[in-house]
This record gives C-alpha cells, structure tokens and sequence, in this order.
C-alpha cells in the first residue's frame, strides 16, 4: 500500500477510500508529512501561507438543537440567553478593523425567535455600514437550513433573500461528522447528512460561497471519517463538473470536551496533523486547506507541513472557548511561531477576495 500511494502522489492521482483509511491508521507521520506537502505544492507556493485576522460574532445562544457536544447552547426562556444588539456587533467588527484584520464570521444557535428578515436587516445594515471594509460569513449553513424550515420556505429562498442583502458568504459550520450515524447520535435536531449537502450545495449554486469544515475527536471511527471526506469530494466533483467554484476552502478543527453532555478526552495534537494530511491527499478537488489555531494553538503552525496552507489568528470564537479552546490574542507571537517553521505568512485580505465566486 505505501508504494502505490507514494506513487499516486507524485504523479497526481486521487486516493481511495481504502487508502485513506491506512493513512489514518497505518501511515508513518514522516511519510504524510511530506505526501502532504507534495500535494500541498501543486496548488501553493511552497514554505508560503496566508493568514486572516478574524473573529467569531455568537450573535445568539439561544438553540433549541439541544447537541449533546455543545457548551454554548441555552434553551429559549433561559436566564442566560441572549441576542447581541446591533451595536455590540458594530462594535466587534470595529475591533478587528482597528487590528488590521477585515473578516467576522456569524455563529449563533437556531432561535425560534430569529426569523428570516432579522437576519436580512442585520447584514443588510453592516453591509451599509462597512461597505467593503469587511467581508463577513453570514450564518452557518446548519443555521441556513434552521431559517429555512423556521419559515417554511426553501433553502434556494433564504440563499437568494440573503443574497439581496448584502451576503456573500455562507460558511460550512455544522457540518461536525458528515454521516447520518453520526448524526442520530449526538444532534438529531440537527439536520441529516443527506440534507446539510443538499443545502450547501443549493448555496453554492445560488451564487454565494461556501467552505467546508469538519470537527474530529467526538467519537467518530475512521470510516465515518472517511466518509466525511467522500461526501465532500463528490459534492465539489458535481459542482466543478458544472464549471462552478465549489468550496473555497476546506478548515477541521478539534472537538472540545469540557462543559457539555458528551465529554470525552481532547484528541491529541499528532492525531491532527495525521488528519489534515489525509485531508490534502483526499480533497484533490480544493485548493485552500486550512489549519486551526482557534483549537490547536501552537499544533496549528506545525500543520504548515501537514498539507494546510492557511491559518486563522481568531480573537473570539466563545462557541469553542465555551468548551475549553484558549485564545491568544496576540497576533505577532502567532505570525512569529508561523516563521519559526520556515513559513512566510502573508496576510489574505478577505475584503478583497473577489466577491462572488460561484456564478
Ligand atoms: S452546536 Fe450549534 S446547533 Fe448544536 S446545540 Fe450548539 S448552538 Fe445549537
């Protein structure tokens, strides 16, 4: 097995299912380190990655999904629920600009009391405010698909209504394990596999952009894992076969024990880069792999030579701190440890990201 893919990787062929799996499980580390970073070679400069100063806005924490991994989550009615004013919001997004960062992404829970036209007047209003000085994920695609079915319309509706309102960008959150198994487990409310791909790929083919993601260190197995991978692949397979972008990127991240029903132990820092690499290799069909410093810290720079070729330098994300992710804020350290690896980071302005890019 190690022959064939160490072939399959040089010249550029896709890997397998079964492949896959003796990577997570078999691989030396040596070998998808630098299996990685061939693959990673032909889409990017090489010792080069780009980075983004950016923030989580948790404009509400109120979700009635009821997740059993979630710390974030409070019922409807709860003490502790709120939803942020607009000029909390204003005032988050000033921060990262007075930082030299240009990017905020939207994550709440599903609010019965958020209906389809908070959200338009909401991004309606910073797309007013902000023009394009910053560049914004507007809502996860889990939550898409929960404005959808709060008011009964379809998952094309919302897209274009959002679409009218400034919107340019519904990113892959939610996605956690991408099986039906997985699912029914621990987030039935949440949507089944099936369905989450059906909605990103209706955003995508709306016009908006998208990214897929993934969260690894629940109790998935190695096949669910490759699952994942395979949904993803054949989603971006139909959409470029229909001349469209797909997905921008593709970003997994590590699932955080502390504060929830689920538990569990944290997944170690070499089962993570095990991970992306499997990722570069497998996802042929995406050009940016991005690693996560919001979960992984320090772990996430070494990712550079596990096949990611982007980081974020996240202020906030309270979904994840919630759970136990730690946030440095200090934005030199960070760039400093990205060069400790030999990495040139370059600053990816997201305001000038060419805005639409899947029509
Ligand atoms: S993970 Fe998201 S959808 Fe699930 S309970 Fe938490 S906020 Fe709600």
């Amino acid at each position: 097995m190690r022959g064939l893919i160490a072939e399959k990787v040089a010249e550029g062929i896709r890997i397998t299912d079964e492949e896959a799996v003796y990577l997570y499980q078999e691989a030396e580390l040596a070998d998808l380190r630098a299996w990685a970073t061939t693959a990673r070679n032909r889409f990017h400069r090489p010792n080069q990655a780009t980075y983004l100063i950016m923030r989580i806005i948790n404009y509400t924490n109120v979700c009635v999904a009821k997740c059993d991994y979630c710390s974030f989550y409070r019922l409807p009615k709860s003490p502790d629920g709120y939803v942020l004013p607009r000029d909390q919001i204003y005032a988050k997004i000033d921060e990262i600009l007075e930082l030299g960062g240009d990017f905020v992404g939207f994550n709440g829970g599903f609010n019965p009391k958020l209906k389809l036209d908070w959200y338009q007047e909401t991004f309606r209003q910073i797309r007013e405010r902000y023009g394009d000085t910053v560049e914004f994920y507007a809502l996860t695609v889990a939550e898409m698909m929960y404005v959808a079915k709060l008011c009964r319309i379809s998952y094309a509706e919302v897209c274009y209504a959002l679409k009218d309102a400034g919107v340019r960008w519904i990113t892959g959150g939610g996605a956690e394990i991408l099986t039906n198994a997985f699912r029914e487990r621990h987030s039935p409310q949440k949507y089944t596999a099936d369905d989450y791909m059906l909605a990103q790929e209706t955003i995508m083919r709306c016009g908006l952009n998208s990214t897929g993601t993934m969260v690894i260190g629940f109790d998935e197995s190695i096949d669910e894992r490759v699952e994942h991978l395979r949904r993803v692949r054949e989603m971006q397979d139909r959409l470029r076969a229909d001349g469209l972008l797909g997905l921008f990127s593709f970003l997994s991240w590590t699932y955080k024990p502390y504060h929830n029903e689920l538990g569990g132990q944290e997944v170690d820092g070499e089962s993570y880069l095990r991970h992306l690499a499997v990722a570069r290799l497998y996802l042929d069909n995406i050009t940016h792999m991005r690693t996560s410093v919001l979960t992984q810290n320090s772990n996430a720079l070494h990712g550079l030579h596990y096949g990611a070729n982007d980081f974020d330098i996240p202020l906030e994300d309270e979904v994840t701190q919630m759970a136990g992710a730690v946030i440095n804020r200090n934005i030199k350290e960070i760039i400093a440890q990205a060069e400790n690896e030999g990495i040139t980071p370059v600053f990816r302005p997201m305001a000038q990201a060419p805005a639409l890019r899947n029509v």
